[in-house]
């Protein structure tokens, strides 16, 4: 069993800022472990921007921007070891690896959990028909664009308009593929309205109110069955992009000892980043699917510091007080920190404000403890409160 101060699970911008900020700090043995063959995460197959911003104000498209946080993480003096998969986590910082050398079990004072999100799959989306080739999520698109050097269709359908659908938009755009539609079950774009000008202007029909409910073709797609407003319509098309519908990574947490929040469908945490173990500790969108690239960057470092006071034993002790917000209705997707530990002015929380994500749009009160806030906000949009006070600290 080999030890270490902190590993890290998960090269994308949460657990290299992190990585990076705990070498800065002076922490020993920092390993950072990736089960793709490059580390970086999603920026990594992302040919475009906004990358960059909020860290070193400049646009950056995303594989200069992930290489430029796996150099600042290596450079700093942190392992970083791709290839490697953990597979479980055991209480106490004890985590199972599978690399090319085997299975292994790795110990950490701390252990991060960074492992990102991803986009709902077809099959969790119950659309029927049958099973040609042709049909992906937009990691997927991405990757055909960056590291096959073409995408597989001319003319899929594009399925949701959350910012990542537009994204997959240029994407086609870009490569030598025009969508034959862009549809949304909804009567708005999730994303902000002003995104539905992109496709109206690149000659794509934005379609609301409708929903694919089936697939066609032998080998390849060749068209879908589309539910829209005016009924039932076949659509001819050679590809289908399912996009959007992010969860958090969260497979590693099935199975393990520590306490998931049932919004979030993440790990439950309190203000300082810590799970219900208190050697783990989370960032970035394993948290709350989907953040930009320089949010989840900045709660990795944050995260970091929290982690740093752990190791020197200056972090308060994990409370049990749990912070519930409730509204009129059942509009609340989620709100973290779930667990608020009792405060010490010397250590900053990683998490100094509730971040709460609706489920619908939502104009009303938000109650957490004694305090009530008025909120108006369109769904899967970003909500920050200030964190109720803690009147009964943790033991
Ligand atoms: C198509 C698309 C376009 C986007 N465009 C932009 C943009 O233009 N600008 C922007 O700011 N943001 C953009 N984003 C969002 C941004 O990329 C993410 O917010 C950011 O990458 C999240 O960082 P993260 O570190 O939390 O997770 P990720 O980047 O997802 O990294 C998580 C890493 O953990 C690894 N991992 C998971 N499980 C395990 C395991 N068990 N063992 C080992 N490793 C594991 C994964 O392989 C991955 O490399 C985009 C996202 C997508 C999907």
């Amino acid at each position: 069993m080999t030890e270490f101060d902190v590993i890290i699970i998960g090269a994308g911008p949460a657990g290299l800022s992190a990585a990076t900020e705990l070498k800065r700090l002076g922490v020993a043995r920092v390993l950072v472990l990736e089960r793709e063959r490059d580390a970086g995460g999603i920026p990594r197959h992302c040919l475009h921007s906004p990358y960059g911003m909020r860290e070193w104000h400049r646009v950056m498209f995303g594989p200069a921007y992930a290489r430029r946080l796996v150099d600042e993480a290596r450079e700093a003096g942190a392992e970083i070891r791709c290839q490697t998969t953990v597979t479980a986590l055991r209480p106490g910082g004890e985590v199972e690896v599978s690399s090319p050398d085997g299975v292994h079990i790795l110990t950490g004072r701390a252990v991060l959990l960074a492992t990102g999100a991803r986009e709902t799959p077809r099959a969790a989306r119950l659309v029927g028909g049958t099973k040609p080739g042709g049909v992906m999520n937009t990691a997927t698109l991405q990757g055909f664009a960056t590291f096959s050097g073409g995408l597989p269709f001319k003319r899929p359908v594009i399925v949701g308009t959350e910012l990542v659908s537009f994204s997959a938009l240029v994407t086609c755009l870009t490569h030598g593929a025009r969508p034959s539609a862009m549809i949304e079950s909804g009567a708005r774009p999730t994303a902000r309205a002003v995104m539905a000008l992109a496709p109206r202007l690149m000659g794509v029909p934005l379609r609301f109110g409708t929903t694919i409910t089936a697939i066609h073709g032998r080998t390849r797609v060749e068209a879908v069955t589309l539910d829209t407003p005016e009924g039932a319509q076949d659509i001819q098309c050679d590809g289908v992009v399912f996009t959007g519908g992010f969860r958090p990574e969260n497979a590693l947490l099935r199975n393990s000892p520590l306490a998931v929040d049932a919004g979030s469908l993440g790990p439950r945490i309190d203000q300082y980043g810590r799970l219900s173990d208190p050697a783990y500790f989370a960032a970035g969108n394993v948290l709350h699917a989907i953040e930009t690239a320089g949010w989840c960057w900045n709660e990795g470092r944050r995260v970091a510091r929290t982690i740093d006071a752990a190791l020197r034993g200056a972090l308060p002790p994990l409370g049990s007080t749990l912070i519930t917000a409730k509204a009129d209705t059942d509009a609340i997707k989620f709100a973290l920190p779930q667990v608020l530990s009792a405060s010490d002015p010397s250590v900053a929380p990683a998490f100094d404000r509730m971040q709460l994500r609706l489920s619908r749009a939502y104009r009303g009160d938000i109650v957490m403890g004694s305090t009530t806030h008025r909120v108006e906000s369109r769904p899967e949009r970003r909500i920050l409160l200030p964190l109720p006070r803690v009147t009964e600290p943790g033991p």
